[in-house]
């Protein structure tokens, strides 16, 4: 396999390019081209500690601080013994990590998948690092956690995205509550990422012909710790300058740009795997963005091989796997026959062997209706073998939602699709004192120990209720400090008055109960619930003894004005002066600000639309770091309440389908009175509840349940075991 050499030569060249650094710092360049930094236990601080200003200034992104740090400031931590033996131990650890002595989970658990013959996993989106911006939300973030995960189990897994240049939007929030985003362009070059090159040293690139012309993509790979992610991106001088913007933005564009990007992807993704030597023994389609490359799968066979489409398409769904990640069937990508004449066009069909009605009746759930467009998800279920949702009530909603690609004989229970419960990657998500405190009590294998649930709830038996309470103390205030360090600069940036700048730096009590909401401003999301009743609301907040605060954060997408509007009336609320101390609206969300919140919240609170919420997996990663949930009983949270380890807004029946954003209807009035019910009876009793010591010992109790009974469930090691397992090996055989 040429893959090795071509590995080498890239690393060769990426290492010319960069800065010489001191002698007992020189393992940092190593260390800060694999995001393995980012989830390795000194990895963050090591680089932080360099340059703490420059840090901040690079946005957290190693590649650029090693660039812009001062020669004087590297050479004073170049003679710091005590930061060189960090950074000595940190190199070493890598090292290990990435040719490890002991062998890995994989290599006896699922010895059918090899290095020659691995998973080629593809999604549109992946959320590895904030410093990486090629992620909108929970999809990326789940990608990126998958990969962290099989490159901690030793899965052989290579990863296929798309690298757009001007990645997802920034928001910020006019004076007047309005959302603006912002594209900042970034280089390749200064990110953790290198060409990948050929044996003569030219970059590879890939052909796709599209719109009536050949397109060009050339590749780079970011390394995952042992996975490599490869990147595609048509920002190349040789193409036409409208073909440059294929890989621009992420779900910035129109129709057109999304079915060009899905090409890109899909035929494109394939292309650079061939081209790389890889022979993939299942291929990953996470969602339906990339279900193209079923038939680039499918071309391979009917062009190279003379094979016919039926029999080329029975071989391609041995290959493939489909995970589905919209529990409606208005979120599924489809797209209007006319626009793929103009962007396939009719060489496309004919090198499948099929005329134009016999394609377009592939992505069709109702083969002959030709009013019907063509839809990803179901031309990734029929090329797929096994489809799959990502959590229990999420597969039932499946298994209605595209029964018809069925018989009809056949019962919703019937239909054959599965699922994989979404789980999130412990070791980025958990706060560095909480993994050291893991570290003590349940052994420096916790994270193994994750994957043995008995051994875990032992684990977190040995801690005591007072070093988890002081923990998490701790976490609550580095948390107010990060609201106010924001709140201040946001201000500032909108040119606010002194007076509202200033008071930034008093918000929030650190003691007090905090309850998070971040998420995505969408429809079903639900944010306008929260202020169904202001007045009572503000009671709590406002609550002398007693006080709740609201710490909110999301982007709403471009193209939403609904959303958009729901922001506005959020933002214009907390400015009212009684509840501006204890609610905040923080801009710009992402994955270091993500980390902040479920690491450091009293509660995590989610009110999604039933049965809209296909997983959700922000709530998770608050579990793990001891935070308590406040959900409806939807998505994940449906398997992982059980009564003792948070709490439940409303009931488990499924809410009517609302078609406009921000309408607050009766059945969700009933889900709010049930939200400030259980915040004033349960939930603001039991934290104030406290002992002779100041301990709230009942609340602590419910944090322990959450941890024991959550943790080891909702991890994405016990995700990728299982696709690895159920879904990568074939079942069936
Ligand atoms: C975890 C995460 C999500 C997923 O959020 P859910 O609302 O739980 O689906 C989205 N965005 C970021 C930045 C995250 O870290």
């Amino acid at each position: 396999m040429q893959t090795t050499v071509e590995i080498e030569e890239t690393k060769e060249q990426g290492e010319k390019q960069a800065r010489v650094l001191p002698a007992p710092l020189a393992a940092l360049n190593r260390v800060s081209w694999n995001y393995w930094w980012s989830w390795s236990p000194d990895g963050v601080a090591v680089f932080r500690d360099l340059d703490p200003a420059v840090w901040e200034e690079c946005e957290h992104n190693p590649r650029k601080l090693l660039e812009k740090i001062s020669e004087f400031r590297l050479m004073q931590m170049a003679i710091d013994p005590v930061y060189t033996r960090r950074v000595a131990k940190l190199a070493a650890k890598f090292d290990d990590y990435v040719n490890p002595k002991s062998e890995s989970w994989a290599k006896n658990a699922v010895k059918e998948l090899t290095p020659a013959n691995p998973v080629a996993y593809f999604c549109a989106e992946y959320g590895i690092h904030n410093s990486l911006p090629l992620y909108s939300g929970g999809l990326g973030m789940l990608a990126g956690d998958h990969l962290k995960s099989a490159s901690d189990l030793g899965l052989p897994l290579v990863a296929i995205g798309l690298l757009y240049r001007y990645g997802y939007f920034r928001q910020r929030l006019t004076r007047d509550g309005w959302q603006e985003e912002h594209y900042g362009e970034f280089a390749p070059s200064e990110l953790s990422m290198r060409p990948v090159l050929d044996e003569a040293g030219a970059h590879v690139t890939v052909e796709v012909f599209m719109r009536g012309r050949n397109v060009r993509a050339s590749a780079w790979r970011v390394d995952v710790g042992r996975v490599p992610l490869y990147l595609l991106d048509t920002n190349i001088p040789e193409n036409d300058p409208t073909d440059c913007w294929v890989t621009g933005h992420l779900y910035g564009g129109d129709r057109e740009t999304r079915i060009v990007q899905e090409m890109m992807l899909g035929l494109g993704g394939v292309r650079l795997l061939r081209r790389l030597g890889y022979e993939p023994q299942v291929f990953h389609l996470n969602e339906g963005h990339s279900a193209l490359l079923t038939l680039e799968l499918a071309r391979e066979l009917v062009e190279e091989q003379g094979v016919g489409f039926a029999e080329a398409a029975r071989r391609v769904r041995e290959r493939c796997v489909f995970t589905t990640h919209t529990p409606v069937a208005a979120g599924n990508d489809e797209f209007d026959p006319a626009l793929l004449d103009q962007c396939l066009g009719e060489t496309y069909w004919q090198s499948l062997g099929l005329t134009r009605e016999e394609f377009l009746s592939i992505g069709r759930v109702r083969p002959d209706e030709a009013t019907e467009f063509f839809g990803m998800t179901p031309l990734a279920i029929k090329m797929s073998r096994s489809t799959n949702g990502v959590s229990r009530k999420h597969g039932e909603v499946s298994q209605e939602l595209w029964r018809e690609l069925w018989p009809e004989s056949m019962t919703a229970a019937a239909v054959p699709i599965t699922y994989v419960t979404n789980g999130v990657h412990a070791p980025t998500w958990v706060a560095p004192n909480l993994r050291a405190l893991y570290t003590e009590r349940i052994g420096k294998n916790w994270m193994q120990k994750l994957h043995d649930p008995k051994r875990w709830a032992k684990g977190i038996g040995r801690i005591s209720d007072e070093e988890l309470w002081q923990a998490h103390r701790l976490l609550k205030q580095r948390l107010v400090a990060f609201i106010r360090q924001r709140s201040t600069h946001a201000r500032e940036k909108r040119g606010e008055s002194a007076a509202y700048v200033e008071s930034a730096g008093v918000m929030f009590d650190p003691e007090s109960l905090i309850v998070g909401f971040a998420r995505r401003v969408a429809g079903y999301k639900r944010w306008s619930l929260l202020l169904a009743d202001t007045e009572r609301l503000s009671r709590l907040i406002n609550d002398a003894e007693r006080p709740v605060q609201f710490v909110f954060a999301g982007k709403a997408h471009p193209q939403d004005q609904g959303a958009k509007l729901v922001l506005q009336q959020l933002a214009r609320w907390k400015l009212d002066p009684s509840v501006m101390r204890r609610a905040v609206f923080l801009e710009d969300y992402d994955q270091e600000m993500a980390r902040q919140l479920v690491q450091s919240v009293d509660v995590w609170m989610n009110v999604p639309r039933r049965p809209l919420e296909a997983s959700g997996t922000s709530g998770q990663k608050v579990a793990m770091n001891g935070g308590l949930n406040f959900s409806v009983l939807d998505g994940w949270w449906l398997e992982g309440y059980d009564g003792t380890n948070g709490w439940a807004i409303g009931d488990t029946t499924a809410h009517e389908p609302v078609e406009t954003p921000g309408v607050v209807t009766p059945e969700d009035m009933k889900d709010a009175e049930s939200l400030y019910r259980v915040l004033e009876e349960e939930i603001v009793p039991a934290f104030y509840e406290r002992d002779e010591t100041g301990l709230p010992r009942r609340w602590v109790r419910m944090m322990k349940r959450s941890l024991e009974t959550l943790a080891p469930a909702f991890s994405s090691d016990r995700m990728v075991q299982e696709y690895a397992q159920r879904i990568y090996l074939d079942e069936r055989q």
